[in-house]
This record gives C-alpha cells, structure tokens and sequence, in this order.
C-alpha cells in the first residue's frame, strides 16, 4: 500500500465559521465537497478535537468561505495554527453573520456557503458533518485557492514542479539553505522570500529582520532549524 497516492486527491482551503450561542469561530479545511444538488447539500470532515467541532455539534449550523489563491499564508496560518480555546480568531476579521447566525469571512473569500447539518458519520478522529446548503453567495470574482497551490506554490515546498517563475528565480541563487519552522512546519525558502511578510526573494535566512515571524504559525526566528 502506497499512502503517497492519497496527495493526488485534490482540494480547495475553506474558512469554516460556526458558533455556540453567541461565541464565533472558524478554522481551515480542505475538506469540503458537494454531496447532492436537490437539494443542495455539503459535507465537511473536521477533526474531534477541534473547537469548531464543538461548535457545529451544538448549534448545528456551519459556514464554508471559499479562499482566492491571493491568501496570504499568514491569513492561513492565522486560521489553521491558533485555537479558537485561546483567542478570538474573528477579531480584526471582517466577517458577517449569514442565515444561521454563523460567521462568513469576507477577507480572502471567493463565494461561501451556509449549511444547517442534516446527519454526521462518525470516523476514528474526525466526523464529517453534512449539511443542507441554506445560504450562498459569490463575493468576488478570482481563481479559488487549491491545497495543492497552498502546499506548492505558499510554501514552495516542491520546487520542481512549480510554476515557471519560481524555477527562473532558483537559478538565480540556488546555494542559500532553507530553513523549517519547528512548530508548524512551514519552509523558508530564501529563493522565494516572504512577499506577503514583506521580504524580498533572494533573501537569505541569516539576513531576515530579528523580528520576522514565521507567516503561517506566528513563531520567531530562534524557532526555525535548517533543512
Ligand atoms: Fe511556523
């Protein structure tokens, strides 16, 4: 059995907002799909563990926002790497609450979806929730963010394959070392730089600003190894 295969599913990345009472939250996942369309009907795996999963077990509603392909990886991260247990993460967002008193991201998003849960299948660590569709909306028009363009062209982490300008700009300098970010796994790579974090391509680790962060998980320099 070759688990790689799994890699070659593709996904898009999703804000999903719910809420418990009048407390909002939202976190990523790539797992959204449509299950049927009359009526229209969504599913969303998300993980036991997670706030959020408490949230849409109780209220019974959640929300899907549909990233661009322009999120900044510390938008992203934002979501994704902080709970919800420990800070508010809608708080300088801006967001509205659709039909269900659920929160819609409006930073970022391409379109969103709005489901009241209609049965859940319980799955080891994760449950999938579906979800009849009781609101939708286009927001912006843009190319929606894949998990694969997150993972390849974010965080550059297959450089081979990426896309033409990437390859152009790692001919350029292609003896500076990358560096890993130990808390969340993300990849410096000075050949990219940090453009949404305001850092040049071409700028080595070493020369990065004392108080550059990692942009998906927030974690100082002092955090990252060498690959
Ligand atoms: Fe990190």
């Amino acid at each position: 059995m070759n688990l790689k295969a799994l890699r070659h599913c593709s996904y898009g990345l999703y804000v999903i907002g719910s809420r418990k009472g009048d407390r909002l939250n939202g976190q990523i996942a790539n797992t959204v799909f449509q299950v049927t369309s009359d009526p229209p009907t969504i599913a969303v795996s998300i993980n036991r563990e997670n706030l959020t999963h408490e949230f849409i077990s109780e209220s019974k509603v959640f929300t899907a926002t549909i990233l661009s392909q322009d999120t900044p990886v510390s938008f992203i991260g934002h979501f994704g790497f902080k709970t919800g247990r420990e800070v508010d993460k809608l708080t300088d967002v801006n967001y509205r609450l659709g039909e269900a008193r659920a929160p819609i991201v409006l930073d970022h998003g391409l379109g969103y979806l709005e489901a009241r849960v209609i049965d859940r299948i319980e799955v080891g660590t994760h449950t999938i929730f579906v979800g009849e569709v009781v609101g939708a909306d286009i927001l912006r028009e843009g190319e929606p963010m894949t998990y694969a363009y997150y993972h390849q062209v974010k965080r550059g982490t297959t450089p081979k394959t990426a896309p033409s300008y990437i390859a152009e700009r790692k001919e350029e300098t292609p003896k500076m070392a990358k560096y890993e970010c130990t808390v969340c796994g993300y990849i410096y790579d000075p050949d990219l730089g940090d453009p949404d974090g305001g850092v040049d391509a071409g700028t080595p680790f070493e020369e990065l600003p004392d108080d550059w962060v990692c942009p998906v998980c927030g974690a100082g320099k002092d955090q990252f190894e060498k690959v």
